[in-house]
């Protein structure tokens, strides 16, 4: 299993450059603190009191709902990792390849459903609605689960698999076509032995605006790309705003981590839970009488 907080190197460490540190702020948490709590009774009382929550996802979220990643041990797709074909320089030597793999990741979606982690985000999202308090999600998953399972204030930072963008116009599109394009339909196949389709660029996805036909590519930030800088910005206001961040910050509020194991960085935080996200965040996330006593 995958732990819930990894979040991309580069957010990361934007993170701890980018907010104020727990000492500038003079605060609540300690970074040096021998070890996090786990008493869920600690972190409800925390939670009742919070007014605008954070919750940074990755894939750890999703693994419970079966998702693959292409990455680590075990994770190809052919013979392929994702970090092989997610790049600008695989799609431009083979578009058709990389197509493939996307058209592959989009059809496996059509059978996946968020799991009782995502439900508990999503619900938590619409109560705290009705009491006049924020829960916004920061996610890095392209899978779209977050918003299967209704949460509404959604920061996808990486994009995602049900989004386009034209190589030539620019416009982003959403895009739930199962094929995509029917040059893809039965394609895609992920046995190390299957054959690469070949697909000539003009049968591959363009785009419909007006006179445009420009080549499609997923609407995912790809390795060695930057994150958008317009989503960066609602990032940055989320977590100066949040008083309470589940799962990663270094700015000084109460940070809790949902993790399968204990790990580095555990110490930083000020609750720890351990154990598979589908029964650690409906716990604590679920309604309580207590809530909102402030
Ligand atoms: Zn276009």
């Amino acid at each position: 299993m995958q732990p819930l907080q990894i979040v991309p190197c580069r957010l990361l460490s934007w993170l701890y450059s980018g907010l104020k540190s727990p000492v500038s702020t003079g605060t609540r948490i300690c970074p040096t603190m021998a070890r996090p709590s786990s008493s869920m009774a600690d972190f409800r009382k925390f939670f009742a009191k919070a007014k605008h929550i954070v919750i940074i996802s990755g894939a750890g979220v999703s693994a419970e709902s079966g998702v693959p990643t292409f990455r680590g041990a075990g994770g190809y797709w052919r013979t392929w990792q994702a970090q092989d074909l997610a790049t600008p320089q695989a799609f431009a030597r083979n578009p058709s390849l990389v197509w493939e793999f996307y058209h592959y990741r989009r059809e496996v979606m059509l059978s996946k459903e968020p799991n009782p982690g995502h439900l508990a985000i999503a619900e938590c999202e619409a109560r705290l609605r009705g009491q006049g308090r924020r829960l916004v999600v920061i996610t890095q998953n392209i899978d779209e689960l977050h918003r299967k399972a209704g949460t509404k204030n959604l920061l996808e930072i990486h994009g995602s698999l049900f989004k386009t963008r034209c190589t030539s116009c620019g416009v982003v599109a959403e895009n739930y076509k199962s094929p995509i394009c029917p040059a893809l339909l039965g394609k895609g196949a992920p046995e190390p032995e299957a054959q690469d389709a070949r697909i000539p660029v003009e049968k591959l996805p363009r785009c419909e605006e007006a006179g445009c036909k420009g080549l499609l590519r997923p609407h995912v930030v790809w390795f060695g790309e930057n994150l958008d800088p317009a989503i960066l910005e609602e990032v940055d206001r989320e977590l100066t705003l949040c008083d309470l961040c589940l799962v990663v910050s270094a700015r000084g509020v109460p940070v809790a981590e949902f993790n399968m194991e204990t790990t580095p960085a555990t110490n930083r935080f000020r609750f720890h839970f351990r154990g598979p996200c589908g029964t650690t965040l409906p716990e604590a996330l679920a309604p309580r009488e207590t809530e909102n006593v402030s």
